[in-house]
């Protein structure tokens, strides 16, 4: 009898980072769960993909930010793909860039409902649902964080850079919660990495270029790159690691 593929669910695996992980993740033998929350389009490109990688894959539609819709993603992917082993907590925005003092009380409040509400939301859930298993620790959650955490994102968005610095926290605090269980959490902290985020923050179409020279290594991150990382963390080969946060950012 072929042994099940472990599950992965990636929040915000539409597009970007989360489109990369899921698509390593097929290829490196996951079946796989990515949610999205309009572009529904992009997510059945994604699902493409990892189907042509071997694996099962579902996308489920829903706002990280409500909780009942949360609930309800785990639900609709363990129904389609079986129980989960791995979530990837992915799904996030920056909001239009500006000084904090120009910024309006929705931009804040959209960032912060969907990064860190969103985000314990789904690691409330992963810790609900994720198979406790002591003593093994092929379970994990992987958050995606930001070196804006520490950078702080002056002038640009610093509730953003804020709602990053609580995901570093919740990986602290869930790593050593979860421990016991046999779930490791860790962190994957991108610097500036190709992807429509960056659109979306900003009009400014030569930003990215132009804060290039601020990155040691002289260049803007792929998203496949990325993605390396969290599957290492995800994989065995980290099983003695749990609370660690690796930035991917070309030594910003
Ligand atoms: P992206 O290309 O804009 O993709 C964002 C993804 O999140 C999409 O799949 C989107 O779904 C989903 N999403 C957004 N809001 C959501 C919500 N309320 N509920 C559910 N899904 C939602 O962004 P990215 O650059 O890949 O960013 C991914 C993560 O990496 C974020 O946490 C971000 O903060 C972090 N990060 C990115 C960079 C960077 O330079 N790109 C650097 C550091 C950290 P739809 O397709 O349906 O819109």
């Amino acid at each position: 009898m072929q042994s099940r593929r472990p599950v992965v669910l990636i929040t915000g695996g539409s597009r970007g980072i989360g489109a990369a992980v899921a698509q390593l993740a097929a290829e490196r033998g996951y079946d796989v769960a990515i949610t999205y929350r309009s572009e529904r389009e992009a997510a059945e490109q994604v699902l493409a993909a990892c189907r042509s990688a071997g694996a099962r894959a579902v996308a489920c539609q829903g706002d990280v930010a409500v909780e009942a819709d949360v609930v309800r993603l785990f639900d609709e992917a363990e129904a389609a793909l079986g129980p989960i082993s791995h979530v990837v907590n992915n799904a996030g925005i920056t909001g239009k860039s500006g000084k904090l003092a120009q910024t309006s009380a929705e931009t804040i409040r959209d960032c912060i409902d969907i990064n860190v509400l969103g985000a314990l939301w789904v690691a409330r859930e992963a810790a609900r649902r994720l198979p406790q298993s002591p003593g093994d620790s092929t379970r994990t959650i992987v958050n995606i964080s930001s070196v804006a955490a520490s950078l702080g994102s002056p002038n640009e968005y610093v509730w953003y850079a804020a709602s990053k610095g609580a995901i570093d926290s919740l990986t602290i605090g869930m790593a050593k919660e979860l421990a016991p269980e046999g779930i490791r959490v860790n962190a994957v902290s991108p610097g500036m990495t190709k992807t429509e985020i960056h659109e979306r923050s900003t009009q400014d179409a030569g930003r990215l270029e132009r804060l290039r020279p601020n990155i040691p290594m002289n260049r803007i991150g792929e998203t496949g790159e990325v993605a390396e990382a969290v599957l290492f963390l995800m994989s065995d080969a980290a099983s003695y690691i749990t609370g660690a946060n690796i930035p991917v950012s070309g030594g910003r």
